[in-house]
């Protein structure tokens, strides 16, 4: 059953959401978030929009599916065209995304297509300004995280595949994204919790949201002459796929959420207003900046 609640009337953030156990559930790579149980909630009966990004034309990885499907969600709420980027086996969730952001009267182009490779992510880049007629909002949200116990099981083709999806890809597309954004523009990239506190299991992957936070901050301080904002959203748990297939294991996936001061893990609606909010002219003050959503685990 889905989990979706109202996000606008005042509650109770400990019982909004559910709550672990959960069932065991194991999914190939990438996963597939309608094959989640509970369904996690990316907004897509609650999230209300007011116009804050009107006529604005967005880039978004990982846009089929978790923080990403809600993010993309929100921006077609208020008022933006979208391309969006996911694996091409990830095509059953991004068709849910595209009816979602049609039925709000915006565009919704898919480019599938996977971020490992240079000469993808320039194509990408450049087929969503031409047909966004533009870009000024480009929101790397891909990700790829798999667990291992012991540094001795993580192999070489394993670390070359987390750098690449997270940290690659990301120099990539910004680079080829940057010199088309107008004035205004804004870029938001997708660290973690796991850049300031990283799980034993995560030796390759931790270390892709600590250079992601790095090259943000940096890149924030190159592009401001431009007039282009760049911000980092840090999530601590949410209920995705990236989780189920292989992120966690899945003992870990049964009590996932419950290491966190709220004792659950966030839903993927919980993070879109933060993407939003860094997107729009409202964070106009704002750049280099790196905030989390993490249930109580605070970033230091
Ligand atoms: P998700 O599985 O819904 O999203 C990850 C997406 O990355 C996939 O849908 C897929 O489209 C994309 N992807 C992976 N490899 C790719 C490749 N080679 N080419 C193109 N696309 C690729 O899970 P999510 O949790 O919403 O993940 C989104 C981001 O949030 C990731 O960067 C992840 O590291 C980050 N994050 C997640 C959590 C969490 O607990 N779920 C916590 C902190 C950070
Ligand atoms: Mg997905």
């Amino acid at each position: 059953m889905m989990s979706q609640t109202n996000q606008y009337d005042m509650q109770n953030p400990l019982e909004q959401y559910p709550k672990p156990d959960f069932p065991k559930q194991p999914q190939p790579v990438p996963g597939l978030a309608g094959e989640m149980d509970p369904l996690p909630d990316h907004g897509e009966t609650s999230y209300k929009g007011f116009g804050r990004l009107k006529g604005r034309k967005a880039l978004v990885t990982g846009a089929d599916s978790g923080i990403g499907r809600a993010a993309v969600i929100a921006f077609a709420r208020e008022g933006a065209d979208i391309v969006l980027n996911y694996l091409p086996e990830e095509d059953a969730d991004a068709d849910e995304v595209v009816k979602l952001v049609e039925a709000e009267g915006r565009k919704a182009i898919k480019i599938p297509g996977d971020l490992k490779s240079e000469a993808f992510c320039q194509e990408l880049v450049r087929k969503a300004h031409e047909q966004l007629g533009g870009l000024d909002l480009l929101v790397n949200v891909a990700g790829r995280q798999t667990s291992q116990q012991d540094i001795a099981d993580i192999t070489t083709e394993q670390f070359d595949e987390t750098f690449k999806t997270n940290v690659y890809a990301l120099f990539w597309i910004c680079k080829a994204a940057v010199p088309l954004m107008p004035e205004g523009s804004t870029i938001i990239n997708t660290s973690s919790i796991q850049a300031y506190q990283p799980s034993e299991t995560l030796l390759d992957y931790a270390p892709t949201k600590s250079a992601i936070v790095a090259f943000s901050k940096a890149l924030s301080k190159q592009v401001l002459p431009k007039g282009i904002r760049v911000n980092v959203v840090a999530p601590g748990p949410f209920w995705t796929p990236l989780q189920v297939s292989g992120g966690q294991t899945q003992g870990k996936i049964e009590v996932f959420g419950s290491e966190v001061p709220m004792k659950r893990p966030g839903q993927p609606a919980e993070c879109a207003p933060m993407y939003v909010f860094l997107a729009t002219q409202e964070s106009s003050y704002i750049t280099g900046e790196v905030f989390g959503v993490t249930g109580g685990n605070t970033l230091p």
